[in-house]
């Protein structure tokens, strides 16, 4: 800002200075209940996001991917597809660099952009050519109200102003994405991704150890073995993504390679090491309980849990069955364990509390037998004990390293 001669001022907020904006660009950080906020809404002031803001100055085509999970490994999946095929993208939002960053340093053809519910809350014209919705499970409610219902409404923000000639592409075994398609007018071609075939005639679904995806007579096949990302939800992903890529014309060749030849992210059921047969899982980023059902589904030896951290308004009730079937201690690992505790009393025999990782990693260091996975998938954000889920992820790595 000093560079460009911008105005700006810091560790407070005049309130006759910002009265005087014609408009505002508001960090998504910033709840919309502040005072401050509430100031500038009782006077009318336009309240944008940065996304709206730096839309209106790019020309390149936009594909946004929002949801409740899987935003960022499908987000970076579309891109290293586009990327590898040789065209011109760019990847940011709220993963990297911001939007804005982005088209003032570069001249993209495509950016891929993940988006949050807070970053859409603040559009009026933004539109992508492509929006991806990769599912909704409650999430961060505790900034809507505790409503559902509003937070859905802002993650569909990201159709709103589509065309006809736009698409948006949907998890179509999603209840709760499908209830909403019913009474939503939806302007853009619908293409559902699924895991069995239904009757749209462009669709991407998996069968038979398969991911097909068939859109506008082109055909794509690649087989789940081939994929570099495992577990049930990274399907769900690695189609959503190929999806996009059919869309644009990638060939059937380059869009095999790039979904095999992948990279897995950090802190999503990223594998540490293996001691003693014991495999060690980092799954810091799973800060709900959708995430953890993916995690303990995609668990194919007796577990040893790490849970825990700041309760975001989490129902674990749905977290039961799976929790009997695979899991053979729980390791909770935040400042308040009542919750986790009075759910899984009832079914699990050991249940220890931890106040630090590693705590919680020597316990399970010492709970777990060969052919055991140590999982780390906290269900809760990270800032009772941790800066971030970053920080998080990188203390169970260091003290996992440590054993
Ligand atoms: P987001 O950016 O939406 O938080 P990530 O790709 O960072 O999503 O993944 C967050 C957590 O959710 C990780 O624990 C990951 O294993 C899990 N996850 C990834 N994709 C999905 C999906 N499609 N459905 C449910 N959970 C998922």
């Amino acid at each position: 800002m000093i560079d460009n001669e911008i105005e700006f001022e810091e560790g407070r907020h005049s309130l006759d200075k910002v009265l005087k904006a014609s408009e505002i660009i508001k960090s998504p950080g910033i709840p919309s209940d502040s005072s401050l906020i509430s100031h500038v809404i009782r006077n009318n002031i336009p309240i944008i996001s940065e996304v709206e803001f730096a839309s209106r100055f790019t020309n390149a085509k936009i594909i946004g991917v929002t949801g409740s999970n899987g935003k960022t490994t499908t987000t970076s999946l579309i891109y290293h597809i586009l990327k590898s095929s040789g065209l011109n993208v760019g990847i940011g939002g709220n993963i990297g660099n911001s939007f804005a960053f982005l088209i003032a340093n570069n001249d993209f053809d495509y950016i891929v952009l993940e988006l949050s519910s807070f970053q859409l809350e603040g559009v009026s014209k933004f539109k992508p050519i492509i929006a991806v919705i990769t599912n909704l499970s409650p999430d961060h409610l505790e900034r809507y109200e505790f409503s559902f219902k509003k937070y859905i409404d802002a993650k569909f923000k990201i159709i709103s102003n589509q065309t006809s000639s736009d698409f948006l592409i949907y998890n179509g075994q999603d209840v709760r994405i499908k209830e909403e398609l019913r009474f939503r007018q939806i302007i853009s071609s619908k293409i559902p991704f699924s895991n069995s075939k239904g009757n749209m005639c462009n669709q991407t679904y998996s069968e038979n150890n398969n991911i097909k995806s068939e859109i506008n007579k082109n055909k794509f096949m690649i087989s789940l073995e081939n994929l570099s990302l495992k577990g049930k939800h990274n399907v769900q992903n690695s189609m959503a993504a190929a999806t996009v890529a059919q869309l644009l014309n990638i060939t059937n060749q380059d869009l095999k390679e790039s979904l095999s030849n992948f990279q897995s992210i950090n802190h999503r059921m990223e594998q540490v090491l293996t001691i003693q047969k014991v495999k060690y899982i980092n799954d810091s980023k799973a800060t709900n309980v959708n995430a953890v059902y993916y995690a303990l589904d995609s668990m194919k030896s007796s577990t040893v849990w790490i849970v825990g951290g700041v309760d975001k308004g989490n129902n674990y009730n749905e977290l039961l069955p799976l929790v009997r079937e695979k899991v053979k201690a729980i390791i909770c690992l935040g400042l308040d364990n009542k919750k986790i505790i009075d759910t899984f009393s009832s079914i699990s025999d050991l249940i220890i509390e931890t106040s630090s990782m590693t705590q919680a990693v020597n316990s399970a260091y010492r709970i777990a037998k060969p052919n055991d996975v140590v999982l780390l998938s906290p269900a809760c954000s990270s800032f009772d004990l941790f800066e971030n889920f970053e920080d998080r992820g990188n203390q169970f790595k260091e003290c996992v390293r440590k054993l």
